[in-house]
């Protein structure tokens, strides 16, 4: 019997090793921290032994194949003594993939993953297909691969995710946009987290997609440097395209094969100008997996905004407060900025992941009129925008509800109070859910 051995029990590993018990594999689990009560139940119940609070090097040293939950770095010691054994370490979407022939469309890039998933996933509910949602998202595929039957899956997937993909291929492939994340995995070189991003391109075939954002420099200069298969089909704000989605009249225009549809840009659910692109993407993804026109549409216009995105929270003394705490890097604050139409008091700041906060200064003189910061180091904050909003008009705050009583003092009547840290939220949260849900629940309290 084939030995496997899966290293981190949390969604994504855990679902592996119950595909890998299914499968008739000897599994072993292995997690050098605490597993959650509930997976550990879930392991139990499907009889996978497991350990927690350190590895057996000798049991994992001894599998024939293992798979890597996304969040153990290849650096990790471990790790590196698998690959120098000669031992494939892969991820759990190509061990999952390989006992699923269900249609794929898989998502990535630097922001609007699962914004353009969920929408994704939406539309093919609305019409009518039996589709999984997975990948970063809720349950992990492996686990519906192994205990459920769908003709479709929408996958959001993390270049972490794509690190451990050799065989793993989509029939229709995103990359939302790329912008610098994460480097510190990618020995801070950006050409390393693009190739990494372009894995999910690298088995489609002529007849599979491939849809990605021609505005994006980064992107279109990586497509110059590879040879794809599969058909082409990008999205654009700047220009209209032979095959794809782009802006005419203040609609998008979908150009796919012999056919072109439209819908007005006031009729979008999502607001922002990256919400165009990820309706533009999504209405592609939809067109190459044979939805109708009319669904595409209607489900452009109902998709609810999902929880932590520009979510709208409530309307206060004639304040609107918008809960943007996902916005963990400069790009998505940016885009947050931009949507915005009225003045804004902004709350930003955190974990500083090496932001340069100059990208925002146009917006900011434009749009902002008082900063609150909240996050224990504010020094870098202060220095690029003191001299934009005015060191009167930038407040300290070190709780959620600190934020939200000064944002309140300082906003008026038809103002935004805006949630969009720009930074990770480890240093006064556990995550960004639980920033939002602060946030939310003092808002809710004034
Ligand atoms: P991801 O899953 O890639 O992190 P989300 O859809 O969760 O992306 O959105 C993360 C943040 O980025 C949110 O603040 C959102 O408003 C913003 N955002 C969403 N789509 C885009 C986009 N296409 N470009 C830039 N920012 C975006």
């Amino acid at each position: 019997m084939s030995r496997l051995v899966v290293l981190g029990g949390a969604e994504s590993g855990v679902g592996a090793a119950v595909l890998a018990k299914v499968k008739g594999f000897d599994v072993f689990l292995s997690d050098n921290g605490k597993i959650k009560e509930e997976y550990a139940d879930m392991l139990r119940k499907w009889d996978v032994p497991f350990e927690e609070g350190g590895h057996s090097e000798s049991r994992v040293l001894s599998a024939d194949e293992v798979v890597k939950s996304p969040g153990i770095p290849d650096s990790a010691p471990l790790v590196r003594k698998l690959t120098a054994a000669g031992t494939p370490v892969v991820s759990e979407i190509e061990f999952a993939s390989r006992y699923d022939n269900a249609k794929k469309i898989c998502i990535t890039g630097s922001n609007g993953k699962t914004t353009t998933t969920s929408l994704i996933y939406y539309l093919l509910q609305n019409a009518g297909l039996n589709v999984g949602l997975g990948g970063n998202i809720g349950k992990s595929y492996a686990l519906q691969v192994a205990t459920e039957k769908h003709d479709y899956y929408v996958l959001e997937i993390s270049s972490f995710q794509l690190d451990g993909c050799y065989s793993f291929r989509p029939d229709i492939a995103i990359i939302t946009n790329i912008t610098p994340d994460h480097l510190d995995r990618y020995d801070y070189k950006l050409e390393n987290y693009v190739r990494s991003k372009f894995r999910i391109t690298q088995n489609l075939r002529p007849e599979d997609c491939f849809i990605f954002d021609s505005d994006d420099a980064i992107t279109i200069s990586h497509l110059d440097k590879i040879v794809l298969k599969a058909k082409s089909l990008p999205f654009s704000q700047k220009q209209e395209l032979s095959q794809g989605a782009f802006l005419r009249d203040e609609q998008i225009v979908v150009r796919y094969e012999d056919d072109e549809s439209s819908i007005y840009l006031k009729e979008l659910a999502l607001g922002g100008r990256h919400n165009v692109y990820n309706s533009m993407a999504a209405a592609l993804a939809a067109k190459a997996a044979g939805i109708d026109n009319s669904v595409i549409r209607e489900s452009l216009r109902s998709f609810k905004a999902i929880e932590h995105r520009l979510e709208p929270v409530l309307s206060v003394g004639g304040v609107l407060y918008i809960n943007d705490s996902k916005a963990t890097n400069v790009d998505s604050a940016w885009y947050a900025l931009d949507a915005q139409t009225r003045p804004v008091v902004w709350i930003v700041g955190g974990t500083d992941k090496g932001n340069d906060y100059s990208q925002l200064s146009e917006l900011v003189r434009e749009k902002v009129k008082a900063i609150i910061c909240l996050g224990v180091d504010n020094s870098k904050i202060h220095k690029a925008f003191e001299p934009i909003v005015g060191a009167e008009r930038m407040v300290d705050a070190l709780s959620a509800e600190q934020a939200v009583k000064e944002s309140a003092r300082l906003a008026e009547d038809g103002d935004v109070v805006l949630l969009s840290p720009c930074c990770a939220s480890f240093d006064l949260f556990k995550n960004y859910e639980d920033r939002g849900e602060q946030f939310k629940e003092a808002v809710r309290r004034l």
